[in-house]
């Protein structure tokens, strides 16, 4: 594992990363940061201080708009085609990240797809994409970069759970729906259930070494929401008591907290402006 590799040429300045018990310049894999929340997130870790691969499936443009936000922050981005629901795409995102940074030092579980029709009319080979693509990614991109979490851990002294040090971790991003169903897409809601239980497995599988978290997001505005009629948005925005939706900042932040919080693995951040109490 390439852990002393340089991830550049020449010196840079000293990281804003609050986690300065890793190498220094830490690393994350983003997958599914073209657009929207995965774009936010990978901008909130290049802030923090964090080199960034910037995956997308078919948004080439909008992933390099993602790697250029990364670069204006002041830190590295690569850019890498995969469909994470292939194993060998997510392979193909660790690597990239070792051979440009050295390894991997958070892994975010962002890319997902959503599909709005009633079980009596899902063709079961939908419902098998919406899985591949929200689930099966996840482990397929957690079990490939495990490998380098687990040496970022060494690297770090192996003290992820005493609270002195967050260490690598891996973060889902699930949905609010895992817990309350959806009607019109079971496959969706269901594939963010399945990642809650993925997230506790993992968490007890990798510690003490990885944190494994999920969070939780309600109604945010991207364009997977981008086709809510005036009238399903009144009505979604009387059940928020923050009277708002969320932005892809507030999932960011959610984010970054959970990649800083040493003591907190195998939790869901729930991040639905009030939307559902748990
Ligand atoms: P979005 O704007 O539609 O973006 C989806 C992202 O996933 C895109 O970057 C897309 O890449 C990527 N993606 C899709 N299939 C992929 C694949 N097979 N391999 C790699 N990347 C793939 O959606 P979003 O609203 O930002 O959602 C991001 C995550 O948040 C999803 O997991 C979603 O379920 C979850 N979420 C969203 C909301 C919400 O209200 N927006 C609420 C709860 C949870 P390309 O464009 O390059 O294909």
């Amino acid at each position: 594992m390439g852990r002393d590799a340089p991830a550049s040429e020449g010196p840079r300045e000293t990281p804003k990363c609050p986690t300065p018990y890793l190498r220094a310049m830490p690393a994350a894999i983003v997958t599914g940061s073209s657009r929207g929340i995965g774009a936010a997130i990978a901008e909130r870790f290049a802030a923090d201080g964090y080199d960034v691969v910037v995956n997308y499936n078919t948004s080439a443009d909008a992933a390099e708009g993602t790697a250029a936000a990364v670069r204006d922050a002041g830190q590295e981005a690569v850019v890498r085609e995969a469909d994470v629901s292939e194993y060998a795409g997510a392979e193909s995102l660790v690597e990239a990240a070792v051979e440009a940074f050295g390894g991997v030092d958070h892994l975010v579980n962002n890319a997902g797809i959503d599909q709005h029709v009633y079980t009596a009319d899902l063709d079961p080979a939908d419902f098998d994409r919406v899985m591949d693509i929200n689930v099966n990614s996840a482990f397929n991109c957690t079990k490939a970069a495990l490998p380098e979490l687990e040496a970022a851990a060494e690297a770090a002294g192996g003290d992820g759970a005493s609270g002195r040090d967050p260490g690598p971790s891996v973060t889902n991003v699930s949905s609010i729906l895992a817990f309350t169903g959806a009607p019109i897409e079971c496959h969706y809601a269901g594939s963010k259930g399945a990642l809650l239980s993925l997230t506790k497995s993992h968490a007890r599988d990798f510690a003490p070494d990885v944190r494994v978290n999920a969070v939780a997001p309600g109604h945010v505005e991207t364009d997977m929401t981008a086709d809510r009629t005036n009238e399903e948005k009144e009505k979604e925005l009387a059940e928020i008591p923050v009277d708002r939706y969320g932005r892809v900042e507030d999932i960011a932040d959610a984010v970054a907290y959970l990649r800083d919080a040493g003591f907190v693995t195998g939790e869901t951040l729930n991040v639905n402006g009030g939307e559902l109490m748990r």
